[in-house]
């Protein structure tokens, strides 16, 4: 949708008055800090600005940023967040939370709401592990990570997040990493203001159970998408999603497509409902029994 702006309205209008309880050093500082930045970028109104979340570390977004809000259940940001958008598409609505809210037991709900392109922006943390039960393996955790429920090395493959989005039709896909607010700030802008739905892989380290050096690991692995990538065209998002390994991590705008959004689908119903009229008796049972003669003698 046009999202509406206000006028002037800086990174300190977006700061909520609860500070954040984090761990020193946690990536997700990085995060809320580039959502202030996006926001004031955008000049979107605060009281027309919608924050939805789950459950976990990076789900306590919402509370650090003076919008509305709502901090739902585990695994459930994204059917609470369609909610708010179906219920006044007027509002710019923004789902915050991580790997193992979204990816474990949300992973339904990003199916259906990417398919179905309803015009949300995911902000998904990904730190490959469960910080706020403290250290259990997750959806993202690479192949052999020791955590307290791997102790002898996570034994799954690790999902992907970006690949799942391409292929359940989310329409902008894009990865940016916390250590790196400038370009995060730019995507999540760029996200926000795109009509659909668009997915933010968010690389975000948990520096308490990953450790203080995995903001190096992952700066060592990041590198820029390659030169001439259109993220237009569908089979440049395929390459690069198929090229990026545990080792290559690739940042930037990925995809972006147009299709019509669920919230247009459902205007559209509720434009032809008989409820609107004008109503007349013949069209209501014409739409049952399509035979005049059967219409005329009221049949
Ligand atoms: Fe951040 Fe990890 Fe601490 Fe959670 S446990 S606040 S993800 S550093």
């Amino acid at each position: 949708m046009a999202h509406q702006a206000v006028a002037k309205l800086s990174v300190k209008d977006f700061k909520a008055d609860l500070k954040p309880v984090w761990c020193p050093g946690c990536g997700d500082f990085g995060v809320v800090a580039s959502v202030y930045q996006a926001l004031a970028k955008l000049g979107l109104d605060p009281d027309r600005t919608v924050l939805v979340s789950g459950i976990g570390c990076s789900s306590r977004l919402p509370g650090y940023v003076n919008t509305y809000a709502f901090n739902t259940i585990h695994g459930r940001a994204l059917p609470v967040a369609t909610g708010v958008k179906l219920a006044n598409p007027e509002l710019t609505v923004i789902v915050a939370g991580g790997d193992g809210d979204g990816f474990a037991i949300g992973t339904g709900h990003f199916v259906h709401t990417a398919r179905r392109n309803v015009d949300l922006t995911y902000v998904m943390m990904d730190n490959g592990i469960y910080g706020l039960t403290k250290g259990q393996v997750s959806p993202t955790s690479p192949h052999d990570l020791v955590t307290k429920t791997s102790s002898y090395g996570n034994v799954e493959a690790p999902m992907n997040p970006v690949l799942m989005a391409l292929s359940c039709g989310a329409t902008f896909i894009a990865r940016a990493f916390s250590g790196d607010p400038k370009s995060s700030q730019e995507i999540l802008a760029a996200a926000i203001q795109h009509k659909g739905f668009s997915f933010v892989h968010m690389v975000s380290p948990c520096v308490t159970y990953r450790g203080r050096e995995q903001f190096e690991i992952v700066r060592e692995r990041i590198r820029p998408l390659p030169e001439g990538h259109d993220p237009r065209n569908r089979d440049d998002a395929r390459r690069v999603v198929f090229e990026d390994t545990d080792q290559v991590i690739t940042l930037g705008t990925i995809y972006v497509a147009e299709r019509p959004t669920l919230e247009d689908g459902h205007d559209r119903a509720r434009r032809k409902a008989l409820a609107r009229g004008p109503f007349s008796y013949e069209d209501l049972l014409r739409t049952f029994i399509p035979d005049d003669e059967a219409v005329a003698a009221g049949r």
